[in-house]
């Protein structure tokens, strides 16, 4: 979404600069956004820090033993954190785990190959060869958990589960810290990303019900604001209240327009992107209670 207006707001720009150059505009939007990036980092618990980059998310941990970090994001956002990791710490970066494959938060990757170990679903493997994302290829794969020590903290990595979004999607829990990576199907307090993107609504909803059974307190997102345990639980009360409100439509046999003009969530409207995604949502809710 973020790329998306910034090359949008450039590509405005570059238009009126240079009329007629569509594949142009659209190079010079992509790396103007990227030098314009918007970072910063921030302490969430003693060793465990979080990495913004314009509306995508990540983090690193910091360890005696050495450093690791989570989704690269792109080549540009990789190399800025590589190099602010090295202003903390002279230990090197051991590990990248990689949520999943979507090349919005997995690109770049390589950037950190140098000395670290890439981690990540075994059903990632297939995508990056794919050419599907332009990042490393994953060292160290699995099918439902796993789990690595370093520096006296413990890493716990658990499938989320197929038929939601994407189907690699991962949720890291540092130990004693007790933070969970969770990217995508939890945005705290913000709704779901426009039409829902995924295999199927229950997929997703299992993706962070898997989420809600782990035992955590932090909750790191790939987007919005860091949150709680509850925030999965809010989540998943937010997709089972529109899936009943839009069946109800169904059900009484209107069509997407009508659907869309009658369908809200008020309760929501103080969460983030309410007014960008409630339409996109219900339209997204309707083709997932279509199929
Ligand atoms: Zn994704």
């Amino acid at each position: 979404m973020a790329h998306w207006r910034r090359n949008s707001h450039w590509g405005k720009i570059m238009k009126r600069i240079m009329p007629g150059c569509a594949a142009l505009v659209l190079l010079c939007g992509a790396a103007a956004a990227q030098d314009d990036a918007t970072r910063s980092i921030t302490q969430v618990t003693d060793d465990v820090y979080r990495f913004d980059n314009n509306f995508h998310v990540s983090w690193f941990a910091i360890t005696d033993e050495g450093v690791v970090v989570g989704d690269p994001i792109n080549q540009a956002a990789a190399e800025w954190l590589k190099a602010q990791i090295a202003e903390r710490t002279d230990q090197p970066v051991r590990y990248m785990i990689l949520s999943h494959s979507h090349g919005d938060h997995a690109s770049g990757g390589q950037v950190f190959e140098d000395t670290a170990e890439v981690v990540a679903h075994e059903n990632a493997t297939a995508h990056v060869e794919a050419g599907e994302v332009d990042t490393a290829m994953p060292d160290v794969t699995f099918a439902d958990t796993h789990e690595f020590s370093l520096g006296g903290k413990t890493f716990e990595l658990n499938y989320l589960g197929e038929g939601g979004h994407g189907d690699d999607l991962i949720a890291t829990v540092i130990r004693p810290d007790d933070v969970a990576v969770v990217v995508d199907v939890v945005n705290p307090e913000r709704l779901p990303y426009q039409t829902i993107p995924a295999a199927s609504i229950d997929g997703y909803i299992g993706q962070i019900r898997a989420v809600e059974a782990l035992d955590f307190e932090t909750l790191l997102p790939g987007h919005s604001k860091t949150g709680t345990r509850a925030d999965a639980t809010a989540t998943i009360e937010y997709l089972e209240l529109l899936r009943q409100r839009v069946q109800e439509r169904l059900d009484a046999g209107d069509d997407l327009e009508q659907i869309k003009a009658a369908v809200t969530m008020p309760e929501y409207a103080d969460w983030g992107s309410y007014e960008q995604f409630i339409g996109l949502n219900v339209e997204g809710m309707v083709g997932h209670l279509s199929n």
